[in-house]
């Protein structure tokens, strides 16, 4: 069936100029062709059906690249999560997916979850035993003994067996490579300093490598952000600068300059330290340990956002991410990282195509979806407003449109002319 969708503008997700009073053409869940005005005469079949949305904007369905389906993201830790059976963890890994779904979010890539879980809801998508967005997903994340997040079943150690993890992890399925470079925000583990030594990075990097999978890496020091860059891995995740125990961070121009110049993205999740204080804040007698939580992110946050600034004004480039699950992070956010984007001085319509052609381009899906182009699948949101003018605009979703189905439609508002 071809469908018409009419709205006054449409961005492709290319990073090109929006098209004013635009249609977009679908057919046999395709993107067929974009035009201004109206769709060429003979190109439409009599009986197409048109979608027309006065006053907003055609898009790609978003794109978030740095999700934990396991998680709930209602500010329960990774350690009690993960306590939970397996069968619970993919119960969750279901609900969460569709939460981004709705949300007009069309992809998310899992980078990390417990044993095959996230693959096995990757899979009974596929199978079309119900709706959830496009799943990629890594399996377990490669840490060390003991590291972040080590519990999820991802430790290695040692060029061999590194070697032999990233098998395993093609072997059981997973569409991408990712590693731990750093500790994080687990008990135990150790933030400021590399977990992995050089060599067994470029182990690592290379194996992935050698069986066709991207890599992305983990970092929340500089010098694991800089192993990483020396082991020519294809994204960093977060990219702090993190240099002591207590959790200070330390700008580290040099570890910056060589990362833009290796044109490696970086994935932003910004919206980690602001779901943390969008929450605390809404809480109007905090205790003791959530002032304390508060305060630490407050400063934590402002560094982040400064840093984004001054690694962008250094040339790195930046894809949209968000670290959903992870303690207070929704899995609607895709749309608020994209704002914290723009706070940190990305224009809108960059941040657009950060979480749409970008972020296919980057997690290597650009083939499939991402763009309207003609051929891709159609895979498509329709908004309220202009989001190059403001971003709140994807807040106001109007349509969800995936593989030419329609998820959802809200019915249309006073609002809309
Ligand atoms: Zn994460």
């Amino acid at each position: 069936m071809t469908t018409l969708i009419k709205a006054d503008r449409l961005i492709d997700g290319t990073g090109a100029a929006p098209v004013r009073d635009a249609v977009l053409v679908v057919d046999a869940g395709k993107i067929v062709s974009v035009h201004q005005g109206q769709a060429p005469e003979g190109l439409v079949p009599p009986g197409a059906e048109v979608l027309d949305f006065p006053g907003c904007t055609v898009m790609p369905g978003l794109i978030d690249t740095h999700v934990h389906l396991n998680l709930p993201g209602d500010g329960t830790s990774l350690e009690d999560a993960v306590r939970e059976p397996e069968g619970v963890l993919v119960a969750t890994s279901v609900m969460t997916a569709q939460r981004a779904l709705a949300a007009g979010i069309t992809t998310v890539r899992d980078v990390g979850a417990v044993g095959s879980t996230a693959i096995h809801v990757r899979r009974a998508l596929q199978l079309g035993y119900g709706l959830g967005p496009r799943v990629l997903a890594c399996g377990q994340p490669i840490t060390i003994t003991g590291g972040h997040t080590w519990y999820m079943g991802g430790e290695a150690d040692g060029e061999d067996g590194l070697r032999h993890k990233v098998r395993h992890m093609v072997k059981l399925g997973a569409d991408f490579i990712k590693v731990m470079g750093s500790g994080g925000g687990t008990l135990n583990t150790i933030s400021y300093k590399p977990s992995y030594r050089r060599e067994e990075m470029i182990a690592l990097a290379d194996e992935a490598h050698r069986l066709d999978r991207k890599i992305t890496v983990h970092c929340l020091c500089a010098e694991s952000t800089d192993y990483a860059v020396e082991a020519g891995v294809d994204q960093i995740e977060h990219a702090g600068f993190i240099a002591d125990a207590q959790g200070n961070q330390r700008y580290d121009a040099a570890v910056v300059d060589r990362l833009a110049k290796s044109g490696i993205p970086v994935t932003s999740t910004l919206a980690v330290g602001g779901a943390v204080l969008r929450t605390m804040r809404a809480i109007a007698q905090r205790t003791a340990a959530e002032e304390a939580l508060l305060t630490r992110w407050i400063k934590m946050f402002d560094e982040n956002l400064l840093h984004f600034r001054k690694m962008r004004e250094a040339g790195v480039r930046f894809v949209a991410g968000t670290d959903a699950g992870w303690r207070f992070t929704p899995f609607d956010g895709l749309p608020f990282e994209m704002q914290l984007m723009h706070d940190g001085g990305m224009p809108n319509d960059e941040a657009i195509t950060a979480g749409t052609g970008y972020a296919a381009e980057v997690i290597g899906i650009a083939d499939k979806v991402g763009t309207l182009k003609p051929g891709l699948a159609a895979d498509v949101i329709v908004v309220g407003g202009d989001p190059t003018a403001d971003l709140k605009a994807l807040d106001d979703l109007r349509l969800v449109m995936q593989n030419g189905v329609v998820r959802s439609r809200a019915a249309p508002t006073q609002a809309a002319r």
